[in-house]
C-alpha cells in the first residue's frame, strides 16, 4: 500500500528553542518524532541523536545481513525487529554522546517511530510522544504513555481528566539516554485504504483535545500539509506551551 505523509514543528509560544526533532522518509516507510530534554541546548542533540541514529540503521541495514545488535523477538514481523533494534541502538547512542561530552549529561528523549513494509505498520516508543490511527473517522491511541501520570492511571489512582492537569503531567518514566537498556513498546496495525497515523509530541497532546485533532484532521481530508499546520495553528492558539511536532502519514 501507497503512503504519503507530510510533518512539520515549531518553537511554540514559551520556549526558546525547539527540542523536538521529526523525520518524514517517505521512499523508506519509515516517520519518526522525538522530544528531547535537557539543558543547554542538550535536548535538541539528543533528539536528533536519536532520529539521525535510527534513520542511519533502518536505512543502511540491509534485511538478512547478521549483524542486528539486538535479540530477534519472534512475536513480531521482521520489520518490527529492525525498528525495536534501531530504537534500542539509538539509546546507545545518545547516552555514547554524553559520555564524550560533560555539557550534554542529563539529557534525553522521547521517540515515535513508525515503519511499514507492504501491509504493515510497526509503531515502537518510548516516553510520552504519542501514535494515533484514524480509521472509520474515529481516533484511536496506539501508544501508552511512559509517564507517571499515565501509570497512576493504570493504577485506578487518577482519572485521564486528572492526570492531564496533574502537577508531574511531564514525568516520564522511560526515555532514550535514561539507563543502559530501554525497552521500547511496540504494535503492529495491518494497513487498510484510508487510514491516517499522526505521530506527535505532548506540545500537541496537551494543548489540543483528542476530538479537536480528530476533527481537524478529518475537515482536511487528505491535505496533509493543512492538517499539521491547523493543529500546529491550534496549539499555538491554546497557549503554546511547549516545542509542537505532528508528522500525518496516508495509506493511499
Ligand atoms: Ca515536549
Amino acid at each position: 500500500m501507497e503512503l504519503k505523509a507530510y510533518g512539520l514543528t515549531h518553537v511554540g509560544r514559551q520556549r526558546q528553542h525547539n527540542e523536538d526533532s521529526f523525520l518524514v522518509e517517505s521512499d523508506a516507510r519509515l516517520f519518526l518524532v522525538a522530544d528531547g530534554m535537557g539543558g543547554h541546548a542538550a535536548g535538541e542533540i539528543a533528539s536528533r541523536i536519536a532520529v539521525d541514529s535510527i534513520s542511519e540503521f533502518i536505512l543502511n541495514t540491509k534485511e538478512d545481513d547478521g549483524t542486528w545488535p539486538h535479540a530477534y523477538d519472534e512475536h513480531y514481523k521482521r520489520s518490527t525487529n529492525k525498528l525495536m533494534a534501531a530504537v534500542r541502538l539509538a539509546n546507545t547512542r545518545v547516552l555514547e554522546a554524553m559520555r564524550k561530552d560533560a555539557r550534554l549529561r542529563g539529557m534525553g528523549t522521547t521517540i515515535v517511530a513508525c515503519f511499514a513494509d507492504a501491509d504493515t505498520m510497526s509503531v515502537a516508543h518510548v516516553g510520552d510522544s504519542r501514535v494515533y490511527l484514524i480509521r472509520d473517522s474515529k481516533l484511536s491511541r496506539i501508544t501508552s504513555d511512559h509517564s507517571w501520570v499515565f501509570e497512576q492511571v493504570q493504577a485506578g489512582m487518577l482519572t485521564e481528566a486528572e492526570a492531564e492537569k496533574h502537577p508531574l503531567r511531564n514525568v516520564i518514566t522511560r526515555a532514550l539516554g535514561g539507563a543502559l537498556q530501554v525497552n521500547p513498546d511496540a504494535s503492529e496495525v495491518e494497513l487498510k485504504h484510508g487510514d491516517m497515523f499522526l505521530l506527535c509530541s505532548d506540545g500537541l497532546t496537551g494543548m489540543v483535545s483528542e476530538d479537536d485533532i480528530l476533527r481537524l484532521v478529518m475537515t482536511n481530508d487528505g491535505n496533509l500539509e493543512k492538517a499539521c499546520q491547523e493543529l500546529i495553528d491550534t496549539a499555538n492558539e491554546h497557549g503554546g506551551m511547549d516545542n509542537i511536532t505532528a508528522v500525518l502519514i496516508q495509506a493511499v
